[in-house]
């Protein structure tokens, strides 16, 4: 009997704990989410953000609500978010950058591989690289021609170091042996419409933020880093067509939240944004800005921490030969 009563009050127990604890699943999303965006409103990261917050508040029911946090090439918003309360109310999408300036700040104020959580992949822009629509090259040569011929005026915009722009500047700066005059802003957002304003002259920068510009033929474009062409812009040639050899860079995104967030909210995020990443709506958006959703097995945390980890190991050693650090 003592041994049935036992066994009775284990099983229940047991059962109460499952309830609580799916109860605590289920009501989580119970209020509206911040995600971070660690560059300024407007720009090619923020967009990104924008679609996926609103595609995953539907399926989370609670708001997402964008809130950009720009500056230092993404690690003001990044640094947020690693200390901001572990509750799943607080998340950061977050670029290529998280990768890249692991390396290029020998100081940041937390830890990139140990102060987050992993939810997963978004999505992997190309690049364009353009120009301010007045300036004379018509063609990627000509540029480098006139970059090389004007070396101490011609600039740069980009967004900060460790940004992807400040990354692909930095490569076509190399690429062309001929170190140019850099302007940084707190994202590319600002800095296109200083290039549409002819306030700076060049810029590499997603194709989220250009291709519709370089549509309306407000600025001019030299290039995409892809592989391909893009069915969007057809007319422009990739960088190793146009005379870059080897010139490929690929901007992958990814959401994230602060080390501790419960595991059940993590999970719930990555589910909600794999829910996204098959929503036809940003397939759609996606696709007339050049790029295309990640696929749905890698909207999970495995696969975004892997690709941590495998950029920051593939970026560290470039980096450290160039020697450019941002203190
Ligand atoms: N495209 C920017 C970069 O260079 C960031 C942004 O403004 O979204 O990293």
């Amino acid at each position: 009997m003592n041994f049935f009563k036992t066994l009775s009050s284990a099983v229940m127990a047991a059962t109460v704990s499952l309830v609580a604890m799916s109860a605590s699943a289920q009501t989580y999303p119970d209020r509206g989410i911040t995600m971070v965006v660690p560059f300024a409103a407007g720009g090619p990261t923020d967009t990104v953000a924008r679609l996926v917050a609103e595609s995953m508040s539907k399926d989370l029911g609670q708001q997402i609500v964008v809130e950009n946090v720009g500056g230092a090439g993404g690690t003001l918003g990044a640094g947020r978010v690693a200390a901001a309360d572990p509750d799943g109310y607080t998340i950061l999408l977050h670029h290529i950058g998280m990768a890249t300036s692991a390396t290029l700040y020998r100081k940041l104020a937390y830890d990139t591989l140990n102060a987050f959580e992993y939810v997963g992949l978004v999505t992997d822009v190309p690049m364009t690289i353009l120009s301010r629509k007045d300036l004379e090259p018509t063609d990627l040569k000509g540029l480098i021609e006139y970059a090389k011929a004007n070396k101490d005026t011609v600039t740069v915009a980009n967004a900060g170091i460790g940004a992807a722009s400040h990354l692909c500047g930095m490569l076509f700066m190399s690429a062309i042996e001929t170190p140019l005059v850099t302007v940084p802003y707190k994202g590319t957002g600002p800095a296109m419409t200083d290039l549409l304003g002819g306030q700076v002259d060049i810029m590499c920068d997603q194709t989220t933020n250009t291709t519709k510009q370089i549509q309306g033929k407000t600025v001019k474009a030299f290039a995409v880093t892809s592989p391909n062409r893009l069915d969007v812009l057809p007319d422009v040639p990739t960088a190793v067509e146009a005379g870059l050899p080897g010139f490929e860079v690929g901007i992958w995104h990814g959401v994230y939240a602060p080390k501790g967030t419960p595991q059940e909210a993590v999970d719930r995020l990555s589910k909600s944004l794999q829910v996204a990443l098959k929503d036809p709506n940003i397939a759609a958006r996606f696709a007339e800005l050049g790029t295309i959703p990640s696929p749905e097995a890698d909207g999970t945390p495995a696969a975004l921490k892997a690709k941590l980890e495998s950029e920051i190991a593939r970026w560290k050693p470039v980096i450290e030969s160039a020697g450019q650090y941002a203190d």
